[in-house]
């Protein structure tokens, strides 16, 4: 199958090149040339199939034509080694815990797969593979885990010295082995502008095979649909979900649309917003217009400009009105979002982050209009990824923290110091064996 830019249909490139790349050359996001659907076969079987199995059927779909069978069933069955529960917290309102990977947050999935995957399509290339990320916190961390023991690929990670919080930097500058990290004597911006330098230089191009790790990735959108597909067969037969996506940059949300496309039976689609929530207000009926990003209490959700609306623009064809048939959007305030994680903890004994508890929010809104719906939130990070908030609202040492978070203040930081400087991080880079 051949992936084509939202941009230009006539950009057409092979699975390797949408992988290795990333992005289209015009600026567009890579989407298959043809929306592939799950054929009756699986649909009879589906829910008693496992996790993998799933996971399996539908990378097949998408990449079966570039991937061998075997390979692309280990890959899956690598990236997919945590479990997605189902919690059904009050009566039809369920949460999906995607937070159970090595970092807790759900972009454990994309970034494993991604990682995975990148590997197989390199694994004859003579050099080694060298990935650059720019983080301003949580991306590195998931790029980085993602891709730790991955043969053939090693990670450069740039983050700003001083900038990240003391946690995020340990998940950063703790693993060892592929994975390097540069605290840089600068901004996040200047990060960014580091890798993007080293891209686009042809000098070091021909010396060393680059890539970057962004989200946008076709590869890291995939293995998303796993999880919808998963939860939905857990619901009692006969029920068709309504998806609850706490949305930033829309990649999760355009999973799920992809899972529909694919012959999955979803009632609906809700997208939850912060306070940063241009995709509710052009569903409104506003015209697109991207702002800067406020802070919120979910913070991964700050997104001024999200970046995968150019793919959910493709997918109905530019036709607002067909969008608004299959998502509503809401937005919810940070008073909400605080409230509601008080509420479920005392109401039903259940914490929610505050990226869940946006989901909550809306999961209401929308369940005041449509009382038998059964909803599902996706609950994208673990409540211990944001002590601050949680211990403000629900009071100091409430959360259990898990061993995967716990122990890594015990572990020693390793970063390289780097200044904020092209000519200083080239000549870094030519070092590297
Ligand atoms: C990235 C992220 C989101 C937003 O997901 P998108 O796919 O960008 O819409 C929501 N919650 C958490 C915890 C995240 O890390």
């Amino acid at each position: 199958m051949h992936f084509v830019s939202t941009n230009d249909a006539a950009h057409r490139v092979p699975l390797k090149q949408a992988v290795l790349a990333s992005l289209p050359p015009d600026n567009g996001l890579y989407l298959p040339e043809r929306l592939p659907r799950l054929d009756a076969g699986f649909w009879d079987v589906w829910r008693d199939l496992s996790f993998q199995e799933i996971g399996y059927r539908v990378a097949q779909a998408f990449f079966g034509e570039d991937v061998p069978a075997d390979a692309l069933r280990a890959i899956v069955d690598d990236a997919l080694s945590f479990d997605a529960p189902l919690v059904e917290v009050a009566a039809q309102q369920y949460v999906l815990e995607l937070f159970h990977g090595p970092t807790l947050a759900f972009k454990d999935f994309g970034a494993r797969f991604m990682a995975r995957l990148m590997s197989w399509f390199t694994r004859d290339d003579e050099r080694m593979l060298t990935v650059l990320v720019a983080t301003s916190g949580d991306t590195g961390g998931a790029v980085a885990h993602a891709f730790h023991g991955v043969p053939a690929i090693r990670v450069v990670i740039l983050y700003p010295r001083g900038k990240v919080s003391g946690l995020q930097e340990k998940q950063l500058t703790t693993l060892g082995g592929n994975i390097t990290a540069l605290e840089v004597d600068g901004s996040f911006d200047d990060c960014q502008r580091l890798v993007k330098a080293a891209l686009l230089d042809p000098g070091l191009a021909a010396r060393m095979p680059l890539t970057s790790a962004n989200s946008i990735n076709i590869s890291r959108l995939v293995p998303q649909i796993f999880y919808y597909m998963h939860s939905a067969r857990l619901l009692p037969p006969g029920i068709a979900p309504v998806f609850v996506v706490p949305s930033g940059n829309l990649g999760n949300l355009t999973a799920g649309l992809l899972a529909e496309r694919l012959g999955l039976c979803v009632d609906h689609f809700v997208a939850a917003n912060n306070r940063n929530d241009l995709l509710t207000t052009y569903l409104a009926g506003q015209a697109y217009a991207p702002r800067p990003s406020q802070p919120t209490p979910s913070s991964a959700m700050d997104v001024g400009a999200p970046s995968n609306f150019a793919r959910l623009l493709a997918l109905f064809e530019n036709d607002r009105s067909a969008m608004c048939g299959r998502i509503s959007g809401y937005s919810v305030s940070d008073d909400d979002t605080l409230a509601a994680i008080a509420e479920v903890a005392a109401t039903h004994h259940y914490q929610l982050d505050p990226h869940a508890a946006v989901g909550w929010c809306a999961a209401r809104q929308w369940r005041q209009r449509h009382p038998q719906a059964a909803t599902i939130v996706l609950a994208t990070a673990h409540p211990a990824k944001f002590p601050e908030t949680l211990d403000r609202v629900l009071g100091p040492g409430q959360v259990a923290i898990p061993e995967r978070l716990a122990c890594l203040a015990d572990k020693i930081k390793c970063a390289i110091p780097m200044a904020a400087d092209t000519a200083a991080f080239f000549a870094w880079l030519r070092l590297l064996p």
